[in-house]
């Protein structure tokens, strides 16, 4: 029988006088590569052997005190790790570790396999490096008690197999055998995602913070997997991915490439940034939730809001409102965002402070004149706006004040952001013949603005699905 402390010995005794002669400066790219490989393809095989001795030492210690004592070790442990020169966690591990590859001899004198066979073999074989071998044994062992010993053994060589690649793949790199382990315990151990979904449910939160000089409300929170994905493709999906578009130039015909020029220019003429977008975003969102939750109870406006504002500051154009329940006064303009959208509604008061008259909502759009606008404009009109109809507020296109009528043809489809940046910003409006036009960055003439595909001879009625969509 081959003494393996002579080989060891031998072998030491080689490397050491080799490594003497060789320069590694002087090898070539491609002998540095292989020796590189040929290290560790030697190293995995010594790393297994460890594990496998230390293991040994540390049954044998169980068995026999005597062991440990002679070494002059506290325990096993410590005894290893003064025989190795190594630090006791690390003596710890490869101990663990060890166990858990080494088969064993019954009473009965019957050989034991593995408790991790397929790990074991490929560890002994060194195809199996000890730091993917720990992951998946450690991960394993935690779901062993809860999963079918079958399922958990297909699961151990469907991972070695990963691990160290065969004909078709080459080996997992040991961070991704690290996610195919993950990926397999939630897959065999439902119970083992249930408790962390329940801790996530238990932490879920959304927190209005402190409200900073400017006014803005800064917001907190750690939201669920789905609720965090439906909000993530929500705002992603309705900002346009920008920058170039490689299309072939020669391919195209004049009117393409004009048109491709002026959606350029709109494109750059917006300057948010992508967070500034998610916030439009989220604020459109919320337009249309007010909308659906309140418009029985207020012809189809959003009333999650209530703004006070004297009678005076309307008419003039001049002065601020109050958000309800805050004391963060809002400029005219935005009162007449919301006024737009949400309507107004008179109160008289006496000078005591009594309610004198109460008049009805006025110069709101009623849900009828939204779904005919939506039907023109199909969406947001300023052109390269991705935001759709059901998101978009109804902008008087001609002020109220300025005796603009609340009627579909002085109504036009904005989202959140364009409908508050339409007065400072580069679009102008204006409806020819009941059809909005724009004028602003690339379209230097009025350029009919409705993103429906149909033409506007071809307009027609809301459809019955149409109402059904959007009412
Ligand atoms: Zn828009």
């Amino acid at each position: 029988m081959t003494n393996f402390r002579q080989t060891l010995v031998a072998m030491g005794a080689d490397v050491r006088a080799t490594l003497g002669e060789v320069s590694i400066g002087g090898a070539s790219d491609s002998e540095l590569m292989a020796c590189i490989g040929e290290l560790e393809a030697v190293g995995r095989l010594l790393d297994g052997a460890r594990l496998a001795y230390a293991a040994e030492f540390d049954r044998r210690a169980a068995l026999d005190g005597d062991l440990v004592v002679a070494q002059g070790g506290r325990s096993a442990v410590d005894s290893v790790a003064k025989l190795a020169s190594i630090s006791e966690s690390a003596a710890k591990r490869r101990i663990v570790l060890g166990h858990a590859l080494a088969s064993s001899v019954s009473f009965s004198g019957e050989t034991i396999p593995p408790r991790f066979e397929s790990v074991a073999d490929a560890v002994r074989d060194g195809r199996l490096g000890i730091e993917a071998a720990g992951l998946i044994v450690t991960q394993l062992s935690k779901v062993s008690p809860r999963v079918d010993d079958a399922v958990l053994r297909a699961a151990e060589a469907s991972l070695v197999e990963l691990a160290t690649g065969d004909g078709t793949a080459p080996p997992l790199a040991v961070d991704l055998v690290a996610d195919q382990v993950a990926l397999f315990v939630a897959r065999i151990d439902p119970d083992g995602v249930r408790p962390r979904e329940e801790r996530a449910r238990q932490n879920r939160a959304l927190t209005f913070g402190r409200v900073t000089a400017d006014g803005l409300t800064t917001i907190r929170g750690a939201l669920m997997p789905v609720t965090a994905a439906q909000l993530r493709r929500l705002c992603d999906a309705h900002i346009r991915a920008a920058g170039p578009q490689f299309l072939d130039p020669d391919g195209l015909s004049e009117a393409e490439r004009e048109q491709l020029d002026r959606e350029a220019a709109a494109d750059r003429a917006d300057t948010r940034s992508r967070a500034q977008k998610r916030h439009d975003v989220l604020g459109s969102i919320l337009d249309a939730a007010a909308r659906v939750a309140d418009a029985p109870h207020l012809a189809g406006a959003p009333p999650a809001v209530i703004i006070t504002v004297a009678a005076a500051v309307l008419e003039e154009g001049r002065g601020a409102g109050f958000l309800d329940g805050t004391r963060t006064p809002v400029s005219e303009e935005t009162v007449e965002h919301l006024a737009d959208t949400g309507g107004v509604q008179p109160v008289t008061l006496t000078p005591g402070g009594a309610i004198l008259s109460l008049g009805s909502v006025q110069r709101c759009f009623t849900p009828m004149q939204r779904r005919a606008i939506i039907a023109r404009d199909g969406g947001c009109i300023i052109p390269g706006c991705p935001i759709p109809a059901g998101w978009s507020e109804v902008h008087h296109v001609i002020p109220h004040r300025d005796g603009g009528a609340t009627h579909v043809d002085n109504g036009v489809l904005l989202c959140w952001w364009h409908h508050r940046g339409i007065d400072s910003g580069p679009w102008r409006l204006q409806m020819q013949r009941g059809v909005p036009h724009v004028r602003g960055p690339g379209h230097y003439e009025w350029t009919v603005a409705t993103k429906r595909r149909a033409s506007i001879t071809e307009l027609r009625p809301p459809s019955r699905s149409e109402h059904r969509r959007t009412g």
